[in-house]
């Protein structure tokens, strides 16, 4: 079984410092993380590969033996197709290595990672008036908060908090697997460290209760269906003391009445009479700035777009704003009274007894249908 050197693995050379490896693991890691890349079997491929060559050169009993026998001096202890996820040593390497970038870990030195609450997702439904200025809004969220009888350590006040005596209070044990030491979540405390003798009547001994808290959302101008607002430590409090997790306010922007919403861009439909679009004119076209004059010009037909440079959205992401597109629909007067069809009349007659095109699309149309017709039938 041809194995790759875990020197190359990492891409370090073979007098790397622990430094140097720990490193170039961490942007392996980060890189092919399954987090990252779903359904990525190749990247996980590369993830389980460094995790494995990490795992022997960070450890120096074993980087020596590796030195010294190559992938032979490792026995079969980590020569039989990598660190198994669950057994231990894949998971801490992970877990430590990790707390360790995210700033994650915990307060109490040797605490467990997995006591770090939640990350919590909130739906916030805001007009387009708001995307595009920004505001402050109250959201209420229900979550787990530090329990205030206990401070969170989840201890009866006045009763005793021992140190977990199988891990004297560090929260982690090493085993012995073979030729392999490896560190893992004391099975007693559950990386805790602690033993608590009355446990909490408030909250049980988890040092957490339910309860929900109103927060004040600061959404910047110019956000878009879809962005996600990070607020750290807003989450979930953690269990027995542990890190609170992140709360991420999912923006979803309501429809409006006047816009369409493309990017940067806003889109009108703007309702011209007929005369107007004939003779030209001005219309009041609303922005989200109050409203504007569009100048209609002679002769616009129909779905004939405007721009209003500049009198678009300003997003978070871009220095300039977009642009104001505003469609033109022409209108057919209705409710017509006598006088004023008998005027119609008169336009008809003259449009028809001149000797100029004044509709340009009825008549490539027609001539379009005469061919069409032509082709069929001849
Ligand atoms: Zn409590
Ligand atoms: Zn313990």
């Amino acid at each position: 079984m041809a194995k790759r050197d875990y020197y190359d693995i990492l891409g370090v050379s073979k007098s790397a410092s622990a430094d140097e490896i720990k490193k170039a693991y961490r942007r392996l890691a980060m890189k092919n993380h399954p987090d990252r890349n779903p359904d990525d079997e190749e990247a996980e491929a590369k993830f389980k590969e460094a995790s494995e060559a990490y795992e022997v050169l960070s450890d120096d009993q074993k980087r020596a033996a590796y030195d010294q026998f190559g992938h032979q001096g490792l026995g079969g202890a980590a020569g039989g197709g990598g660190p198994q996820p669950g057994a231990g040593g894949f998971e801490d390497i992970f877990g430590d290595i990790f707390s360790d970038i995210f700033g994650g870990g915990g307060r109490g030195g040797g605490r467990s990672r997995a006591s770090r609450g939640a990350d919590l997702r909130y739906d916030l439904e805001i007009d387009l008036e708001t995307a595009v200025k920004g505001a402050t809004e109250e959201v209420r969220i229900p979550t787990l908060e530090e329990c205030e009888t206990c401070g969170g350590d989840g201890a009866e006040p006045g009763s005793e908090v021992d140190n977990c005596g199988t891990c004297q209070g560090m929260g982690q044990v090493r085993i012995q697997q073979g030729f392999l030491s490896i560190q893992q979540a004391c099975p007693d405390c559950q990386g805790h460290g602690k033993r608590v003798r009355n446990p909490c009547r408030k909250c049980g001994g988890e040092g957490r209760v339910r309860s929900s808290k109103t927060l004040s959302v600061r959404i910047p101008a110019g956000v878009d269906n879809g962005d996600r607002i990070r607020l750290s430590g807003e989450g979930e409090a953690g269990e027995q003391g542990g890190p609170p997790g992140d709360l991420y306010v999912q923006v979803n922007v309501k429809p409006h009445d006047f816009f369409q919403r493309d990017g940067n861009d806003l889109y009108a439909d703007v309702p011209v009479d007929m005369v107007t679009a004939a003779l030209g004119g001005n219309v009041d076209v609303p922005t989200l700035n109050g409203k504007v004059n569009l100048r209609i010009p002679p002769e616009t037909q129909s779905g004939r777009s405007f721009r209003l440079r500049g009198k678009g959205v300003q997003s978070v992401r871009t220095s300039s704003p977009g642009d104001l597109l505003c469609r033109v629909h022409v209108e057919t007067p209705v409710n017509l009274n006598a006088e004023q069809k008998e005027l119609l009349e008169q336009l008809r007659e003259s449009l028809d007894n001149s000797s100029k095109s004044h509709s340009p699309k009825t008549t490539s149309w027609l001539d379009k249908a005469k061919r069409f017709f032509g082709e069929r039938v001849g």
